[in-house]
């Protein structure tokens, strides 16, 4: 059979007929609009009271739908469900809908639900990295165990906020208070250079990119080498990890095998345990590299992050690929669009949409 033409995917802008990407307004919503623009859809932003104006001021944007909060988006559902609307989901999606509103959505979502369940659960995602064969920093049970410096992580905690530096089992007593009734996780603490990698995997092609790379800049710990070491005694200053942006890197070359490497790997392992579609779309694998050059994995993203925001205009990576700006978002709608012309869609959707 012929795959269908744009135009009659897309139909006309007015009727009704043209396919919608859809997100909530925040985290990297400008980018996928954007992207989903530039391949030719029809986008549209849910916005909150706060946020409505703004985006209503870009001119990709064709529709902007108003809430009250992002929270009560799954009662706002049903408007979107009789629509030729695709979600792209972003990290605020994992921050304001739960587990089981994600999976009551019928509304065509980009990416594989039985994913989330393997991302949320620490524990699942450590399994799931370990059976990939990534190196993941080392985990104590309790703090008398701890014999090196090690970082604990507070369940919930995000964008690194919480996040404490405990350099022995004494350090780790006198915190004691701060733990008490909280859930945590004690993880070894890595020095090395921080590195994000931005993958985007295509079910359509079966091939993995590399689109970017990011740094994230975070208060203090970024600045604390900026007073010697010295002038630091006795000031009592704690690390924080509280992060205020992102920074572009290249990886030496000599390191991409590695790069690509995991995110295969954790591809393959994915279809083995969230089912056949596995992983797909955009990821990131956060990592920590030592100085004999070794990746220590601290997290994975199954979604795009927002360190992809400074690749809008693509990066030195996506050139590569694409003699054209190639973000994620817009990675992202092309592969939709790819999907519609080899009327393929439900391979590049979760299996709970309605189309
Ligand atoms: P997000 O959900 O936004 O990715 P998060 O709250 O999950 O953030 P992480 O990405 O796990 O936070 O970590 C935040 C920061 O803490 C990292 O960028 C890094 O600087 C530091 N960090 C985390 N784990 C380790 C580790 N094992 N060793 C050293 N530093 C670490």
């Amino acid at each position: 059979m012929l795959a269908p033409k744009v135009e009659q995917l897309f139909g006309n802008k007015k009727d009704g007929e043209f396919y919608t990407i859809a997100t909530l307004g925040s985290h990297s919503a400008l980018q996928i609009l954007k992207g989903a623009h530039d391949e030719g859809f029809r986008t549209m932003a849910i916005a909150n009271r706060d946020t409505e104006r703004l985006y209503r001021s870009f001119n990709f944007v064709d529709e902007v739908v108003g809430i009250d909060k992002y929270e009560d988006f799954p009662q706002h559902m049903s408007m979107l469900e009789n629509r030729k609307i695709i979600i792209v989901p972003h990290g605020s999606f994992v921050a304001y809908l739960s587990l089981e509103d994600h999976k009551r959505m019928t509304i065509p979502y980009f990416g594989n639900k039985a994913v989330l369940d393997w991302e949320a659960s620490r524990e699942l995602q450590r399994q799931w990295l370990t059976a990939a064969g990534l190196n993941l920093p080392r985990q104590f049970k309790s703090g008398a165990e701890i014999d090196r410096p090690v970082i604990i992580k507070l369940y919930g905690a995000q964008g690194g906020k919480g996040y404490m530096f405990v350099r022995d089992p004494k350090d780790f007593e006198q915190r004691a208070g701060l733990l008490a009734r909280r859930d945590y996780m004690i993880q070894e603490y890595i020095i090395g250079v921080p590195l994000y990698i931005h993958y985007f995997y295509s079910p359509l092609t079966g091939r993995l990119e590399i689109m970017s790379m990011d740094r994230r800049y975070e208060t203090n710990v970024d600045s604390l080498g900026r007073i010697p070491a010295a002038a630091q005694e006795g000031l009592k200053l704690d690390p924080s990890y509280v992060v205020v942006g992102n920074q572009p890197i290249s990886l030496r070359e000599s390191m991409l095998a590695e790069a690509y490497r995991m995110g295969e790997d954790v591809v393959r392992v994915s279809k083995e345990i969230c089912g056949p579609k596995g992983l797909f779309g955009a990821f990131c694998i956060e990592t920590i590299i030592t100085p004999d050059t070794q990746f220590y994995v601290m997290e994975i993203s199954a979604r795009i992050v927002a360190g992809t925001n400074l690749f809008i205009d693509g990066s030195p990576y996506s050139y590569l690929n694409y003699n054209e700006p190639m973000s994620t978002g817009r990675r992202i709608a092309r592969e939709l669009k790819n999907a519609l012309l080899s009327n393929s869609l439900r391979s590049v959707l979760d299996d709970t949409s309605e189309i």
